[in-house]
């Protein structure tokens, strides 16, 4: 039997995207598949009084159990309200559907939100699988992000060699034919911790550390003026932080040159159109140098408590400072 989100407290982007699109700040979309994950989300939403979108790839959906992803969102709103917020505005979204069995099969089992990710077809062949999905989304009050453009890295099964930005020249078609809600764009953005081979990079001489290209806000606001108050979508947004980066090494990893968006151009983009900002990256390594942290300091302990729970803590702390200083979506509740 299928689950409507609306069954579990969960909420579609529509008004969230409208509100951040008129008040010039995005909403955090944080890629999860650990209870730890959703906890800090939450915590971190709570105390911020800011909405969020928890999101889930194909790939984690599978990590997680599609029933048990359920019930953590159901139970993300249930914390949420016990934390003390009367009425939290959380979206479960699917990032990058491959097919429309998948949107399908998520609008089904309680996503309140999909996207389907057509961008590696060619353009008629994006248009009318995001058109099929739209149709089936709609039908259940669902959202739907559409992609256009191509984003070079690895996110998953996601992957491709090389960036192509989005054509401007495009969108109000794409957008006009697909009837898609919101639109992720390409503009220079990557997804994983290495967004940039140090070729593309200059080196800041005082501290020998990358310096990436900027943003083509060019396009961006081309894209803008065709499309006027459409929700935009930033994809592979981490900044990787120096240092989370810097500790993970410190205590046995190996993460040369990992570098990733400055957030001063994010909070910039923020400002505009751009009213979804994802974000995964970044929390991986927070968790991961927080762990390597307790198994470095404290070679005895066995306790998952013990080195998940400062795992939780950092990630808690990161998406505190994303929320209040890169996105402003605190406080919108
Ligand atoms: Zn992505």
């Amino acid at each position: 039997m299928a689950t409507s989100y609306k069954e579990l407290g969960l909420v579609n982007t529509r008004e969230m995207f409208k509100k951040a699109v008129d008040g010039g700040y995005a909403i955090p979309a944080f890629n999860f598949n650990t209870m730890e994950q959703m906890q800090a989300i939450v915590q971190a939403a709570v105390e911020t009084k800011s909405p969020v979108i928890m999101q889930v790839s194909k790939g984690a959906r599978q990590y997680a159990n599609a029933t048990i992803l359920r019930y953590m969102a159901q139970g993300a709103v249930a914390y949420a309200k016990e934390l003390g917020c009367p009425n939290p505005q959380i979206v479960l979204h699917l990032d990058h559907g491959d097919s429309f069995e998948l949107c399908k099969s998520c609008i089904d089992t309680g996503f309140s939100s999909v996207m389907i990710d057509g961008s590696a077809l060619p353009y008629e062949e994006n248009i009318a699988l995001t058109k099929k999905v739209v149709e089936y989304a709609h039908a259940h009050d669902v959202t739907v992000e559409a992609e256009l453009g191509v984003l070079a890295g690895v996110e998953d099964e996601v992957a491709s060699e090389v960036s192509h930005y989005t054509k401007p020249e495009e969108v109000i078609d794409f957008a006009t034919r697909t009837g898609c809600d919101s639109l992720a764009i390409s503009i220079g953005t990557s997804h994983g911790a290495y967004k940039f081979k140090p070729e593309q990079c200059t080196r800041d001489p005082k501290t020998g550390k990358l310096v990436p290209p900027p943003l083509a806000f060019d396009v961006l606001h081309a894209i803008e003026k065709k499309l006027p108050g459409f929700p935009i979508v930033l994809h592979g947004s981490s900044s990787v932080p120096q240092e989370e980066v810097d500790t993970i090494n410190k205590y046995g990893g190996k993460l040369p040159d990992a570098i990733g968006i400055p957030e001063e151009q994010l909070r910039e983009a923020a400002k505009s159109a751009v009213c979804k900002i994802n974000i995964d990256s970044d929390s991986r390594l927070a968790m991961t140098a927080a762990i390597r942290k307790v198994f470095a300091e404290k070679p005895g302990e066995f306790d998952p408590r013990k080195y998940l729970g400062p795992a939780r803590d950092n990630m808690k702390k990161l998406y505190m400072h994303k929320i209040v200083n890169v996105l402003g979506s605190n406080d919108k509740l």
